[in-house]
């Protein structure tokens, strides 16, 4: 994608950029440099001492337990086809009573990239599909912000049913839906998982840290060792917009490391 055109949903995602070099870095050459984007005076800071990277941290994948009511022995081992089935006709939780659908996931089974995200909401609820409200709208101009189309990743959430009043997932919830999504991780086999949202990155990564402390690391999930990085949810950025800029720092971490593993040696002299 040219930078123009990057420039242009960048715009649309409310994100101002001053001065952008080499968007596109599938095409970037070898005499060019990092991307740059400067930010407004306030969150240099931030994004500075963000830009040494911690060692990467080895994550196992959750490892509780789930109740029975989800097998994770038999899910663990089904096809695309009896995955989908199983979730839509999961009764593993109390959330099956309020549910006006399950929201499985949707994208390229084959997809370098899987966001994970939290929940469905109501839009998610009522059309059966992952990130269709305004938090998905906003999640497709950053996808096309770095050159992606909604089509060509995988996006899943924590959970497959929607909260009523989209109120946090409980623990319970959680540890029966975890199965379905631990197969679709591996089924998929990202080169990248990209985790949006505190509830997402807290789950995924089994800890109580804030936010703030998890995005812009990379850690190691799971048994294939899957490159895992947290970003803030676009629902959160529709509120928040002076933090679009760090979730744009982010999504560039994204696409470098996407380049790297598919051996682009400007990428690596970018990261
Ligand atoms: N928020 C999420 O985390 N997931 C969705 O699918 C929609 C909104």
């Amino acid at each position: 994608m040219d930078a123009a055109r990057s420039r242009r949903y960048l715009g649309a995602m409310g994100v101002q950029v001053w001065r952008l070099r080499a968007v596109d870095v599938n095409t970037r050459g070898p005499e060019q440099g990092p991307e740059e984007i400067p930010l407004p005076a306030h969150q240099v800071d931030t994004v500075v001492s963000e830009s040494a990277e911690p060692a990467d941290v080895g994550v196992e994948p959750p490892s509780e337990a789930a109740p029975e009511a989800v097998p994770a022995a038999g899910v663990a081992g089904m096809d695309w086809e009896r995955l989908s089935k199983t979730v839509a006709s999961c009764r593993a939780c109390e959330l099956c009573e309020t549910r006006t659908q399950t929201v499985f996931g949707v994208g390229n089974r084959r997809a370098d990239l899987m966001i994970v995200g939290e929940a469905p909401g109501a839009d998610e609820d009522r059309q059966g599909e992952p990130f269709v409200g305004r938090a998905g709208q906003l999640l497709n101009l950053m996808l096309a912000a770095i050159g992606l189309e909604r089509e060509q990743v995988f996006i899943a959430n924590i959970l497959k049913c929607r909260p009523p009043g989209n109120r946090d997932p409980r623990l319970e919830e959680t540890l029966r839906c975890e199965p379905y999504l631990m197969r679709q991780i591996a089924l998929v086999r990202p080169r990248v998982l990209l985790s949006v949202g505190r509830i997402s990155a807290q789950k995924l990564l089994k800890t109580d840290d804030p936010i703030g402390k998890l995005r812009g690391r990379w850690f190691v999930f799971g048994p294939d060792e899957i490159p895992l990085t947290v970003t803030y949810h676009p629902a959160y950025l529709l509120r928040s917009p002076e933090q679009k800029s760090k979730a744009w720092q982010d999504l560039l971490k994204v696409t470098r490391r996407l380049c790297e593993m598919a051996g682009d040696p400007d990428a690596e002299a970018a990261s």
